[in-house]
């Protein structure tokens, strides 16, 4: 099922003539989508249509509800144009974020607005129909709450970690108990289409959209979390690779001698550097009686997560700071082989980790001036991510745009 607006249905005609009305109607909608306002000039210029065409068939798209009229625009000579926008509530994008602990669910309007957004923690990613079904719910819910009917959702959007075959809408790592694919799984269930690719290229995806990689060309975007995810931004466009299994970063090897990953193989970089590997190693050394924050933190009972180790780390625990400095020994040594073979303009770290800022980027640093040959990586910038939790959520809004005005 592709995603399409709901006035698509409505355009009759030969299959010939309705894919060339489609096709002129999209490079409209899309031209005032991504420039928020256009005159029929302007519209003129970027489609190379006439423009009488261009006139009637933005009569039409008002007709159908997807344009507005949004009053008089400034004169670039002669009369004072006409400006039309898109209608922001003519049709909404829902968004899916999966992650291995929690799972955040939003609605978009067609101005890029997030609408409503609800966040569920402690919310285990299992590979079971039990899942899916509380997934399928729990969006239904908040459609209900927005009122919202589902022929009113362009598509859904979904981010979820691990390999994912987005042609085929399959995802190999988790949820892969739908014989028919996940997407089709879940657009069956939704009855509207699902877009689905794998969490950190959904990240890169949104910061290229609407975060820092926004004007920039090549950017690597790191999802650190509990692992660590890499979508590549090459030419402004979303580097996947031949199945789209490019970026697993995390399951490079780093050392042969080391421990074993839960990908089957030795010494992958996941092994010694990743949020659970922090945890687990500041976990372990509070059991032996490392004074930390965390100690107290420990002796009331609560579980030590990743959470709570950012929070340390913010609060200036010395501990949790000294051993997020050497996990960032090897994740810098892992960016500085990506800085040799890529020439980054930006590395933006995102993810859970990314909360602890200059915590992170600083140690990395260091490490690029160490071991980078400095004409490369003098001119790659790193810094943390500003949409943070958030940027997988806006990766799935614009991978759905995209598609739909493909
Ligand atoms: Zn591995």
């Amino acid at each position: 099922m592709r995603p399409e607006f709901k006035y698509e249905k409505e355009v009759t005609g030969t299959a010939n003539a309705r894919k060339r009305k489609l096709g002129q109607y999209r490079k409209i909608v899309s031209n005032v989508y991504n420039n928020k306002n256009a005159s029929i000039a302007e519209i003129v210029s970027y489609s190379k249509m006439s423009q009488p065409l261009v006139a009637s068939l933005v009569d039409d798209l008002l007709g159908f509800g997807v344009l507005l009229d949004n009053g008089i625009g400034e004169s670039i000579g002669g009369r004072r144009p006409n400006l039309y926008c898109i209608n922001p509530e003519y049709q909404y994008v829902v968004g899916v974020d999966i992650n291995l602990h929690t799972l955040t669910i939003a609605l978009f309007d067609l101005n890029n607005q997030l609408i409503c957004r609800e966040e569920f923690k402690s919310y285990d990613l299992e590979n079971s129909s039990a899942y899916t079904d509380s997934l399928v719910d729990k969006v239904n819910g908040m459609l209900v709450k927005m009122n919202v009917a589902s022929t009113d959702v362009v598509a859904m959007g979904l981010s979820i970690p691990g390999l994912v075959d987005t042609e085929n809408g399959i995802s190999f790592t988790h949820l892969s108990f739908a014989k028919e694919g996940l997407k089709a799984y879940l657009s069956k269930a939704f009855g509207f289409s699902v877009i689905m690719d794998n969490d950190a290229r959904m990240m890169a995806l949104g910061e290229k959209a609407f975060g820092k990689a926004k004007d920039k060309k090549d950017v690597l975007c790191l999802n650190l979390s509990n692992g660590i995810g890499l979508g590549i931004i090459l030419n402004s466009k979303l580097y996947s690779g031949k199945n789209g299994f490019a970026g697993e970063f995390g399951h490079i090897l780093i050392d042969p001698d080391g421990d074993l990953c839960y990908c089957g193989k030795i010494g992958c970089l996941e092994t010694l550097t990743s949020g659970a590997i922090l945890v687990k190693n500041i976990t372990e050394a509070i059991d032996k009686g490392q004074p930390s924050l965390l100690t107290e933190y420990k002796a009331e009972g609560k579980e030590i997560d990743l959470r709570a180790v950012v929070k340390a780390i913010l609060e200036g625990d010395q501990f949790a700071i000294d051993q997020l400095n050497k996990m960032s020994e090897y994740l810098g040594k892992g960016l500085v082989t990506l800085i040799h073979l890529l020439n980054p303009e930006m590395i933006i770290l995102g993810g859970r980790l990314a909360h602890v800022g200059k915590y992170i980027v600083d140690p990395v640093n260091m490490v690029l001036n160490k071991y980078a040959m400095d004409r490369i990586s003098s001119e790659t910038e790193v810094v943390c991510s500003d949409l943070l939790d958030d940027a997988a959520l806006m990766g799935t809004l614009s991978n759905v745009m995209k598609d739909v005005l493909k």
